[in-house]
């Protein structure tokens, strides 16, 4: 192991889990290797807040993963411990979602309340939930009104199925959003709260932990915005081509094809004669995308190229895609 490499470089890790250890019933192939030979200290952060800490835990122990529950931050925790800062405990909440956001505010001293109960509460948690209904997001909407604080444990759009795309729990956060006059505050990513809390377990500042996901619009820009440094891992939903078409707000500090790149070398960005390097392979945008070199160092300089161009205004987003193609044809192989 080198001090080049990631898992040298920082003080913790904040990991996802769908996509970048399991996806769906079946680990990612030598995740979990990977994450077991790091020696900093892990936490596991998911934007389900369906399930408990246990529950995601012994998912993961299933998978091989040496975890404790008190390693799993999931959005419905982390939004019950910052409702526990500012109630005082007992305080009566209404748990809207699955049991994962009873169970949270449970945890934290705080009294869960069934939606239909009745009585005054001081706040609403709002997280996926399957049985969610219509008259729940009714009861909610009347607490708000009455008040109460409106917490979303995530705005995740859409949720993979068994059966297809579903509307997540940002959907149902939308929903209730048409009957009240406020909006939620909102703990998961990419909001910094989630990652925030991940760094104080670790008991490192954010500068000093690596954040490890596979979606830019959650895993990437939470980390952005929580001043984390960021890692693309490219085992689930995005690739290296939408890294190099992302925003500066959801850009990677770094692209692992998987996570036991966090064990090998990481070259350091560099740039000569005009070309972005990374290690032995270099990229440049002219009419094309011309990439020199081979394997996950030349998606590297190809993105890092395209952000050149992209922050200097000689290509557009819509660009990308064809530049994209246009480097796949060109590549060439490194000089033998
Ligand atoms: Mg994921």
């Amino acid at each position: 192991m080198s001090r080049h490499c990631l898992a040298e470089q920082f003080g913790g890790f904040v990991c996802d889990l769908d996509g970048v250890i399991y996806r769906g019933q079946h680990a990612v192939p030598g995740a979990v290797e990977a994450l077991d030979a790091v020696s900093a200290p892990v936490v596991y952060a998911t934007n389900n807040a369906s399930g408990t800490p246990e529950e995601f835990a012994r998912r993961l122990q299933g998978h091989g993963v040496h975890v404790q529950p008190e390693q799993v931050l999931t959005s419905s925790l982390a939004a019950a411990r910052v409702l526990s800062r500012q109630l005082t405990s007992g305080a009566p909440v209404m748990a809207i979602g699955g049991p994962g956001v009873a169970a949270s505010l449970r945890a934290v001293g705080l009294e869960p309340r069934e939606p239909a109960d009745g009585s005054a509460v001081d706040a609403v948690v709002q997280g996926y939930g399957s049985s969610v209904t219509a008259g729940d997001l009714g009861h909610a909407a009347a607490a708000i009104r009455g008040g109460a604080r409106w917490i979303a444990t995530n705005e995740d759009r859409t949720l993979p199925t068994e059966d297809g795309v579903a509307p997540g729990n940002g959907a149902l956060v939308a929903a209730l959003s048409m009957a009240v006059d406020v909006a939620p505050e909102v703990i998961g990513k990419p909001h910094p709260p989630m990652y925030e809390m991940a760094a104080d377990l670790l008991r490192q500042p954010a500068g000093r932990v690596l954040a490890l996901g596979d979606r830019l619009e959650t895993d990437i820009a939470g980390a952005v915005a929580t001043g984390m440094p960021g890692a693309l891992v490219l085992t689930g939903v995005h690739g290296a081509k939408e890294a190099a078409a992302a925003p500066a707000t959801m850009r990677p500090s770094y692209l692992l094809r998987d996570l036991g790149d966090l064990h090998r070398p990481y070259p350091p960005a560099g740039c000569a004669d005009g070309f972005a390097v990374r290690g032995g392979a270099r990229a440049r945008v002219t009419d094309v995308l011309q990439v020199e070199g081979d394997g996950i160092d030349a998606e590297r300089a190809a993105v890092d190229a395209l952000h050149a161009a992209l922050d200097e205004g000689r290509i557009t987003v819509d660009d990308v895609g064809d530049l994209w193609r246009t480097g796949s044809v060109d590549r060439t192989r490194p000089e033998e």
